[in-house]
């Protein structure tokens, strides 16, 4: 298992899983971003990678909700039933529930590690929830990252991506392509393709993008938080140009 993976456990599974001391190191200047971008665009492997290069924890909602798919249904509470109903056609879950999830996590906001936030949030109401909860703590985020893509090349993205059963890794058929077909390199788990990934489901997740979460692109502009990176180019070429134009917003910052 990797560092990461196994950090992200508290997330994945709760509040009654503690993260391994050792492994989540503090930082003195952590790292607290919000990824932005339609479905598709990436940003769960820029997530992944921005992760391993600035040592935060990559915290995906999406992911929480498809663990908690993959437990029993006995071992799932009515809210998370629905939630994953809404999840497999492709809309949003509620604010209501997946607020409780992120509140339940609030650890992992904290975390000295610092937090890289994948898919959430993803109304306005999520946003100023996100605020009010980081301000009630003192913390601030660092960045908010909009990555940028044509919808034609969106769908082609969401109709190639594979993502490990095991450690949530995701991979493409073509544009990222595991070593042996299949499996997953970081840990040999199954690769699968997910329910919402298609085509029917990926039309209602583009709209529901549309109308909910492209309003956050302005909300955060006016924060003086976003940072926009065409997401173009392979998943290391994105990787660079997010990490350079971070850096330098960073460095802008504690010089201002
Ligand atoms: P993702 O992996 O981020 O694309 O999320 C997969 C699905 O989980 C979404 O299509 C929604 O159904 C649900 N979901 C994840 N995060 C959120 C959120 N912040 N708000 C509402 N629904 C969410």
């Amino acid at each position: 298992m990797s560092p990461n993976s196994t950090i992200r456990a508290a997330w994945l599974q709760g509040p009654g899983v503690q993260c391994d001391g050792e492994v989540a190191a503090s930082s003195s200047t952590p790292w607290r971003l919000v990824l932005l971008g339609a479905p598709g665009v990436g940003k769960g492997t820029q997530a992944d990678l921005l992760g391993e290069r600035l040592g935060a924890c990559h915290l995906s909602t999406g992911d929480v909700f498809r663990a908690a798919g993959s437990r029993g249904d006995c071992e799932q509470s009515p809210a998370m039933r629905e939630a994953l109903g809404y999840m497999r056609s492709g809309a949003l879950v509620p604010d209501s529930t997946v607020w409780e999830m992120v509140r339940e996590r609030v650890g992992c906001l904290r975390c000295g590690g610092g937090f890289i936030l994948d898919g959430f949030p993803r109304t306005l109401g999520q946003a100023e929830s996100l605020r009010a909860l980081l301000d009630s703590e003192g913390l601030g985020l660092t960045a908010v990252v909009n990555y940028e893509l044509p919808v034609s090349e969106i769908v082609a993205r969401l109709g190639g991506r594979r993502t490990c059963e095991n450690c949530k890794t995701v991979f493409h058929v073509t544009d990222r392509p595991p070593k042996t077909e299949g499996r997953c390199d970081r840990c040999d788990g199954k690769l699968f393709q997910r329910e919402d990934d298609r085509p029917e489901s990926i039309k209602v997740r583009l709209k529901a993008y549309d109308l909910s979460t492209a309003p956050l692109i302005e909300f955060y502009q006016k924060a003086g938080l976003l940072v926009r990176v065409a997401a173009t180019g392979t998943p290391d070429e994105i990787l660079e140009i997010t990490q350079t134009d971070l850096k330098s917003r960073r460095a802008a910052q504690l010089a201002g």
